[in-house]
C-alpha cells in the first residue's frame, strides 16, 4: 500500500462525529429519485403520475444517452414528479406500496465473469440503473461508456469528514466489493483503491484490496485530490471514479440480477452522537435528520454539500445529512473572545491550538468583501491552486486564463470559500467557471 502525502488541506476539530453503532430504519413511505446532485444529466421522464413500478422500473434516462437509465429504488406508484425553475425535473417521488417486486435482470457468473465482454457489462450496468456510479474527471459527470479511461479511482470514504465509515458500509459486502473489483479490470488497466488512514484499523478484509492511503486531512481522499497527486500523464485527465459502496452495489446487482436498495447514511450534529443508520436508497431526509432546532440548515456535506429541505428525499450519491444551527445573533466583539469552541482555518481562535472540538453554526460573522490577497485560499487548496486568481479570471468571463491556472483541477471541495476571510463564495464561482467551459464544449 502506498501513502499519498498532502501539505494543504484542513483538519477540523470537529464535534458531532456519528457512533459507530448500526440502526436499521424501517421502510419510509416515499422514496426520491432525485437529479439535484447530477449537475450535467438532461433527463428524459419515463413515467407518469399514478403509473405502478416495481424495484428497477426506468423512472428517467439521460437524453445525451438514452442507454443511461436511472431506475426506481422501491415498489408502488409515482405519485409525484416534482420541477424546478424553467421545468427542469428536481425529483421524481414513488409512494410505497404492496409487496416489494424486483424486475429481474440478466446475472454475471463468478466463474466467467473475467472473460464477458465490455459492451455486455456496460448494456447491463445501464439497463440496471448502475452505470451513474462512474464518474468522470474532470467535470465529475457521467462517465462516458465508449472510453477506456487511464484510472478508475475506487474512494472508500464519502465526502464529508463524517461520511459513512467504509466498515459499515462494507459490512456482509465482501464478496460483492471482490466482484465490483473483477469488473473494474474489465474497463481499465489501472485500479486505484484509496482509504483514509485512520479507517483503515477496521478495514481487515480489505486491506489487500487498498492500493493507497491518504492522511486524515479534508479532502485527501477525494478522488479529484488522489488523481492530481498520482496523474503523470494527459490522458489520465479523464480517468473515471467510484465510491466502494457503489462498487459493492454493481457487484451486488451483477451477482443477483435485482437493483440493490441498501444504503448506510450517517447524520451530524454538533451537540449529539448518532448511530450510521441503513435504509432504503432515496430515503425522506425528514426520516434521516429527526427532530432538532427549527432554524437548522440541512447540508449533504458540510464543506460541499447540497443544501436540503425536509420534504426533499436523500439523492443517488449522498450518504451523509449535517445538521448546523442557524445563528444570526452578532457575539458583541466576538472577535476578541478566545473562542475555544469556534471552528477557525486561520487560526485566529484558540481552539486552533488547543484542538478542541468545535460547533459549527451558520454565521457568517461578517458579509462579503473585496478579496485582501491575504492567501489564505492557497494555502489551505488540496491540490495547489490559488483560487483568487482563478476567481478573478472567471469573473472577467477569461476561461483560457482560468484553465491555465488550473481550474479543471479544482475538486470542488468547498475549503477555500471555508478559509475566505472575505466571505468570497470561491468554490461556487469556481464551479461557475467550470460549468461554462462544460457548456461550451458541448
Ligand atoms: S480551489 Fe477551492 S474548491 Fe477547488 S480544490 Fe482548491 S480549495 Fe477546493
Ligand atoms: S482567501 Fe479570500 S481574501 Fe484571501 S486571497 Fe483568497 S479570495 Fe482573497
Amino acid at each position: 500500500m502506498e501513502e499519498i502525502k498532502l501539505a494543504k488541506g484542513f483538519k477540523p476539530a470537529l464535534a458531532g462525529k456519528p457512533d459507530q453503532s448500526v440502526i436499521h430504519l424501517p421502510d419510509p413511505e416515499t422514496v426520491g429519485v432525485s437529479v439535484m446532485d447530477m449537475p450535467y444529466i438532461r433527463p428524459k421522464i419515463l413515467v407518469k403520475e399514478n403509473d405502478p413500478v416495481k424495484t428497477g422500473t426506468p423512472l428517467f434516462c439521460d437524453k445525451r444517452n438514452q442507454r443511461i437509465q436511472y431506475v426506481s429504488p422501491a415498489t408502488g406508484i409515482v405519485s409525484q414528479i416534482i420541477f424546478g425553475e424553467r421545468r427542469h425535473l428536481k425529483e421524481i417521488v414513488i409512494r410505497l406500496k404492496g409487496k416489494n417486486e424486483c424486475i429481474q435482470f440478466e446475472t454475471l457468473s463468478p466463474d466467467t465473469v473475467d472473460k464477458v465482454q465490455k459492451a455486455t457489462l456496460i448494456r447491463l450496468l445501464q439497463e440496471g440503473g448502475l452505470w451513474p456510479c462512474f464518474r468522470q474527471f474532470p467535470f465529475k459527470d457521467t462517465a462516458d461508456p465508449d472510453l477506456e479511461p487511464a484510472m478508475i479511482i475506487v474512494s472508500m470514504n464519502g465526502n464529508d469528514p463524517f461520511s459513512p465509515h467504509p466498515a459499515a458500509v462494507l459490512e456482509h459486502e465482501s464478496r460483492a466489493f471482490e466482484f465490483g473489483i473483477r469488473i473494474l479490470h474489465q474497463l481499465s488497466p489501472r485500479i486505484v483503491i484509496s482509504s483514509r488512514q485512520s479507517s483503515l484499523d477496521r478495514l481487515n478484509g480489505f486491506k489487500n484490496h487498498i492500493t493507497h492511503n491518504v492522511p486524515d486531512v479534508y479532502p485527501a481522499w477525494d478522488p479529484g485530490v488522489v488523481l492530481y497527486k498520482l496523474k503523470t500523464a494527459i490522458k489520465e485527465n479523464s480517468s473515471w471514479c467510484i465510491s466502494a459502496e457503489h462498487l459493492a452495489l454493481i457487484g451486488n446487482f451483477l451477482l443477483t440480477g435485482t437493483y440493490p436498495v441498501k444504503r448506510v447514511f450517517t447524520v451530524t450534529r454538533s451537540n449529539d452522537q448518532k448511530p450510521h443508520i441503513i435504509a432504503r436508497q432515496g430515503s425522506p431526509v425528514k426520516l434521516l435528520a429527526g427532530s432538532f432546532p427549527d432554524k437548522s440548515l440541512i447540508t449533504t456535506g458540510r464543506f460541499n454539500g447540497r443544501p436540503v429541505d425536509l420534504d426533499s428525499h436523500m439523492g443517488f450519491f449522498e450518504t451523509t445529512l449535517n445538521i448546523i444551527p442557524d445563528n444570526p445573533k452578532e457575539e458583541l466583539f466576538g472577535f476578541i473572545t478566545p473562542g475555544i469552541s469556534k471552528p477557525s482555518a486561520s487560526r485566529t481562535f484558540l481552539s486552533s491550538f488547543l484542538k478542541t472540538r468545535t460547533q459549527q453554526d451558520c454565521n457568517l460573522h461578517g458579509e462579503e468583501r473585496a478579496c485582501v490577497n491575504c492567501g489564505y485560499c492557497a494555502k489551505i487548496c488540496p491540490v495547489d491552486l490559488d483560487p483568487s486568481f482563478i476567481m478573478k479570471a472567471v469573473l472577467s468571463d477569461d476561461i483560457e486564463d482560468a484553465l491555465s491556472f488550473g481550474l479543471l483541477d479544482c475538486c470542488r471541495c468547498g475549503l477555500c470559500s471555508y478559509a475566505c476571510p472575505s466571505k468570497i463564495e470561491l468554490t461556487h464561482l469556481l464551479s461557475n467557471g467550470i460549468n461554462a467551459y462544460y457548456k461550451d464544449k458541448q
